[in-house]
């Protein structure tokens, strides 16, 4: 889900504003804000001689937390914390190499790897259902022991014949993939790999749409699933508010900007340099293929939407989508990846609500952590007063609602698209329900405060049935 859409809303809001507020997206579109971050673009898509910056891998694999202190404890404490960062890197570095040994060394042509029988065969006949939109992800995680993002781009880049297509070294393929997978946080409740491959596996869905799918090249396919994999990589789990004012030094590298969606595109084209994977092409290509990624994954910058909505919205009102056009591809797999970072509540109700409840725990541990170290408590982060059902509902209605009621208009609609509405549906309305029955002094605001709840605990209903083949 676009939660880092909801980080990065949080970063704009006045803290005691609604995010039920009609204002919840128009200070998202203030004229200043999209200003700074067009400005921003051009200033920091390369360097002075026109190449392209990219991060050292594990620049910062952790937050600093020396930036929160104050100065009179800075002395004592600086040694001491500096000891317990180093610790915990090479705690890090110990958890990463015992998950690179578990299964993330080349081992057949296939996508899977050192895996029990049962698990792979359930893993296996689980891919071949991958274009299937009740896809548990969850489960797939489970059945290929944590490597769910390998293995599920692996095969997707069987299914569209990339590898063959861009005459892809599988050992390259695979060190780079094993990278991005392993630079995920684990601890993060949300922005982890799972929920990399969740994003892949939505992309993949759109990518199949009729509308879409004849027009595709295999250069789009590549783009777009790559950036979904690598959209959050090494995302801290906390907002880009949290990192500006804790100082943190990727706040002041990119300006304040859009600084987490910089960070996963560099160090995206930083892992793509150092596994080689792009080496045997033209060096014009590959750097286009750079270029190209950073404008899909910038574009999940959620302070961003207006400017993605009105435009879609233009180019549906007139008719003038042309897919022959790459400039056209472009912007809706642009699109595409926006949808696909927040489809989690188009998702069926069980699968919908282990995101919601994962996004609001990420949310409370940036709140603890700002309470502790007596910060302002940024929107939605204060378990206390942000109740789950609450910030879903906003997050729904104001962020997820008017994109995918513009990808409906663009499928035409598809069967895809009407299940997903469904879900979007079914699933506003429950929280909707948990929402007021949690706050009993809201309930005579609500107008549906005494309907009874969805039958089932489903989101789905009939419709779970619909999905696609
Ligand atoms: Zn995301």
């Amino acid at each position: 889900m676009g939660t880092e859409n909801d980080h990065n809303t949080a970063s704009v809001l006045k803290p005691n504003i609604d995010i039920c507020s009609p204002s919840f997206l128009s200070i998202l579109s203030s004229p200043r804000l999209r200003l700074s971050l067009c400005a921003a673009d051009c200033r920091l898509n390369t360097g002075h001689a026109g190449v392209l910056l990219v991060e050292r891998r594990g620049s910062y694999p952790l937050i600093d937390l020396r930036s929160l202190k104050t100065n009179a404890q800075q002395g004592e404490v600086e040694s001491g914390t500096r000891r317990k960062v180093k610790r915990l890197l090479s705690f890090q570095r110990y958890c990463h190499a015992s998950r690179l040994l578990r299964g993330l060394v080349p081992h057949t042509p296939g996508s899977l790897h050192l895996l029990d029988d049962d698990y792979l065969g359930q893993a296996a006949h689980m891919l071949s259902k991958v274009g299937m939109w009740n896809f548990d992800i969850f489960l797939f995680d489970r059945l290929t022991n944590g490597n769910s993002l390998v293995t599920l781009m692996c095969h997707l880049f069987n299914v569209y014949g990339l590898i063959h297509h861009f005459q892809l070294d599988m050992v390259k393929l695979h060190r780079f993939l094993g990278m991005v997978q392993e630079d995920y946080h684990s601890q993060n409740p949300y922005h982890n790999a799972v929920h990399a491959a969740d994003v892949t596996q939505a992309m993949y869905c759109y990518l199949k749409e009729a509308k879409l799918a004849e027009h595709l090249s295999p250069l789009d396919m590549f783009l777009g699933l790559i950036a979904a994999a690598a959209h959050d990589v090494d995302h801290p789990g906390v907002n880009q508010p949290f990192l500006i004012k804790t100082g943190h030094h990727l706040a002041a590298l990119y300006q304040n900007t859009s600084v987490l969606e910089r960070h996963h595109w560099k160090s995206t084209v930083g892992m793509l340099r150092e596994s080689g994977l792009l080496s045997h092409l033209p060096a014009d290509m590959s750097q286009d293929m750079e270029q190209q990624l950073g404008s899909l994954i910038l574009a999940t910058d959620i302070s961003r939407q207006n400017e993605f909505l009105l435009t879609f919205r233009d180019h549906l009102d007139n008719r003038d989508l042309d897919l022959q056009l790459p400039s056209h591809r472009h912007f809706i797999l642009q699109i595409a990846l926006k949808c696909a970072d927040v489809c989690n509540p188009c998702r069926d109700w069980e699968l919908s609500r282990q995101w919601s409840e994962r996004v609001c725990e990420e949310f409370y541990q940036q709140g603890d952590l700002e309470r502790k170290f007596d910060l302002e408590i940024s929107p939605l982060c204060n378990q206390q007063a942000d109740s789950i059902p609450a910030i879903q509902d906003g997050f729904i209605s104001y962020i997820v609602e008017p994109l995918f009621e513009g990808w409906h208009r663009f499928t035409e609609p598809s069967l895809l698209s009407r299940t997903m509405m469904g879900h979007l549906h079914k699933n506003k309305t429950r929280w909707g329900h948990l929402r007021y029955a949690q706050s009993p002094a809201d309930t005579q605001k609500h107008p549906h405060a005494e309907e009874p709840e969805p039958e089932g605990g489903s989101g789905g209903g009939e419709e779970d049935g619909e999905d696609i083949p």
